[in-house]
């Protein structure tokens, strides 16, 4: 792989699920007219268990129509929500207090994470009929069981808050933290908007940015989201995840 700088600008929504489909449309809308098509989908197959995607519903077919035009689909989670019980207290007290509970694959055995994302690829593969290009963990918390689950897949892509790997191979294709923000608290609300500012001129090869539906309620994070977009992609091209895997 080259080492020359590529200056590449990722973008990625999470939570796609029906749940958040008037949200996600205004996030769209804010990212088109600098990404286009050029992002990631990161889908939720049965947020918290009660918003189901269901082939054939209006909202599959949406996703389907998404893919077809080139918008790359990562699996992310099953549930999203960490329904297990943790046995290690370090890892109880991360899931519960940096996550809000959302740290579902945390917790999971290999084979629980393994039957997990089977499910979930097996779900949104039949609706957007073709292969899912990543997978993301919700609140990119992977416990050991989740990355071993990971690499026995052949699912090409992951990444966590720090990185791009490739499961299969191992190889790390990214490094650097993802821009993104955070709404659940005022403080947290404040020092997303700090980083957002600093990290959107870092002289990184490979830029992320990731955004969340609750963002588009906040008009503070609205206005830091376009202008993060605007001057990241000044000096940088958007592009798709899938290009970190192209030979140099
Ligand atoms: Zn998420």
């Amino acid at each position: 792989m080259s080492t020359a700088p590529r200056h590449l600008l990722l973008a990625s929504v999470h939570d796609v699920s029906p749940r958040f489909e008037g949200e996600l449309d205004r996030l769209l809308e804010l990212l088109a007219p600098h990404v286009g098509e050029r992002l990631a989908m990161l889908v939720v197959p049965n947020h918290w268990g009660d918003a189901p995607i269901t082939p054939g519903s209006p909202f599959a077919t949406r996703l389907r129509h998404w893919a077809d035009k080139g918008v790359e689909m990562f699996l992310h989670g099953y549930f999203h929500r960490d329904q297990t019980q943790h046995e290690a207290t370090a890892a109880r007290l991360r899931a519960r207090f940096m996550t809000a509970g959302e740290g579902e694959f945390l917790g999971l055995s290999r084979e629980q994470a393994s039957a997990r994302i089977a499910d979930g690829r097996a779900l949104v593969e039949d609706v957007i009929g073709r292969s899912v290009d990543g997978f993301v963990a919700p609140a990119w918390l992977y416990g050991q069981g989740a990355l071993a689950a990971l690499s026995d897949s052949a699912i090409p892509l992951a990444e966590d808050h720090w990185r791009v790997w490739s499961p299969p191979t191992g190889a790390r294709l990214a490094s650097g933290p993802v821009i993104t923000w955070a709404s659940r608290t005022r403080a947290r609300l404040a020092s997303s908007l700090l980083a957002a500012a600093a990290l959107r001129r870092a002289p990184l090869d490979v830029l992320r940015i990731g955004v969340h539906p609750p963002d588009s309620r906040h008009p503070a994070l609205v206005r830091s989201i376009e202008k993060t977009f605007s001057i990241a992609g000044r000096s940088r091209r958007a592009g798709r995840y899938s290009d970190l895997l192209a030979p140099a």
